[in-house]
């Protein structure tokens, strides 16, 4: 499940993290260089909810699967 960072005082918002421990780490950081270390007011860590794929993802990745059994199917012959 995706965490985010936000800050309301700079309105963003960090690239997803897998563990929420990633998001904090970004946060830390975040304060450190824009605020001195101190808390903006109203940050918080988000949970992006869980994005089925689409179907064009699905495609893409069954293609590169197949080319990958190719290629590894021509290395062992
Ligand atoms: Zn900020």
């Amino acid at each position: 499940m995706p965490h985010h960072y936000r800050c309301p005082v700079c309105a963003t918002r960090s690239r997803p993290y897998w563990t929420r421990a990633g998001a904090e780490e970004h946060g830390r950081a975040h304060r450190r260089r824009y605020h001195g270390g101190d808390h903006p007011f109203g940050e918080r860590i988000v949970h992006a909810p869980y994005r089925r794929p689409r179907r064009a993802e699905v495609i893409a990745a069954l293609i590169a699967l197949v080319f990958l059994a190719v290629s590894l199917g021509r290395l062992l012959v």
